[in-house]
């Protein structure tokens, strides 16, 4: 019999760790002995681009990406969220019934809702071979005189998910001079689950001396997505479209974190991933109890959270809702 769940989360980067958070002790519950199941299902490592940043939040303040992981893995094993680890989603099936059946490179679920928190990459820990990686988050002019300066590259590769941006980039490398040999090599949206790092292995990164991930890719074309074709939920540069409680026009499917917003980062992660834990977690209907007032103060009381939530999608303009 495959497992059943209440809510399964497709992704355990910030976004989803705070989902499944939320979902856990943010609901409050009538039968304490009726919890929630909630499962969290991650293709490669939990933590998600987030475990790599150094989150700049203002110019006086920063904290480490790795630590938030850490605190927000732990607050999720310590409320019984189900991790299932190397576990990538290879699709979802909306049934007759209402409920979805998620089909992983393991194993197959059922769940009442599905939550996506896939971020902008397939496999971030693509990242993990940091000493031969640098982030391009600035502009050209500013990445030639880093990875000149700083690391002394002279063989560069350029990796994105967009091939205009890439090449443009790759363009602008060649340009300046600096270099011997720079290439480019586009991330392809559509890969398997076996082709871990998106096909770049060792003797293709021992011919550079470093990688070059283009940034700019990812405000451009998302790709974590590809396993959601059949849904039909995403935008044509893969973004998935929901609204302000992180609904899609699939009903029960839900979306937080980067896989909705190309500009964002760690606080939009969390914040999405609240607003539609708390949203998730009021429609199991669980409960009766109205939240103690105070608790949430940015919400509504419970009884008028079906009306107060304007839940609609916007209209697309071929008037597809
Ligand atoms: C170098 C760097 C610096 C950054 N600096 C900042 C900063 O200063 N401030 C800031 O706010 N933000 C920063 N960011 C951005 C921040 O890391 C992202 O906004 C944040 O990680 C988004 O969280 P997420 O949970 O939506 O997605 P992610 O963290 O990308 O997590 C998504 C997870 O889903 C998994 N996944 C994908 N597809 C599947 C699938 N089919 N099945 C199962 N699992 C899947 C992935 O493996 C991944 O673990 C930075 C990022 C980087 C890389």
């Amino acid at each position: 019999m495959m497992k059943k769940y209440d809510v399964f989360i497709v992704g355990a980067g910030v976004a989803g760790l705070y989902t499944s958070i939320i979902l856990k002790k943010g609901t409050p519950m009538q039968v304490p002995n009726e919890p929630l199941g909630v499962a969290v299902a991650e293709a490669t490592k939990i933590g998600g681009l987030t475990q790599y940043a150094f989150i700049q939040i203002t110019k006086k303040w920063a904290f480490s990406g790795s630590n938030l992981i850490r605190t927000l893995y732990s607050e999720a094993v310590q409320s019984k969220v189900e991790f299932l680890e190397n576990s990538g989603v290879t699709k979802i099936i909306k049934q007759s019934n209402g409920d979805f059946k998620i089909q992983t490179t393991n194993s197959e679920f059922i769940a009442k809702y599905v939550v996506i928190a896939t971020g902008i990459l397939t496999f971030p820990n693509i990242l993990d071979s940091s000493n031969r990686f640098n982030i391009g988050l600035h502009t050209p002019e500013e990445m030639v005189k880093e990875i000149v300066n700083n690391y002394g590259w002279k063989k560069v590769l350029v990796v994105g998910n967009n091939e205009n941006s890439i090449a443009k980039l790759t363009s602008k490398l060649i340009e300046s001079k600096q270099f011997n040999i720079v290439s480019h090599y586009l991330l392809r949206t559509n890969i398997n689950f076996q082709s871990q790092n998106y096909g770049l292995n060792e003797a293709l990164l021992k011919s550079y001396d470093g990688i070059l991930f283009d940034y700019n890719s990812y405000k451009l074309q998302n790709g974590s997505t590809h396993f959601l074709n059949n849904l039909n939920v995403t935008q044509e540069n893969g973004y998935i479209k929901t609204n302000a409680f992180g609904e899609t026009k699939v009903s029960g499917l839900f979306a937080v974190g980067s896989v909705t917003m190309p500009i964002s980062g760690v606080p939009e992660a969390i914040y999405s991933g609240q607003v539609t834990g708390l949203y998730v977690g009021h429609l199991l209907e669980k409960t009766t109890i109205a939240d103690p007032s105070g608790r949430f103060p940015f919400l509504p009381r419970e009884e008028n959270w079906k009306s107060s939530f304007q839940h609609k999608l916007e209209q697309n303009s071929d008037g597809d809702a």
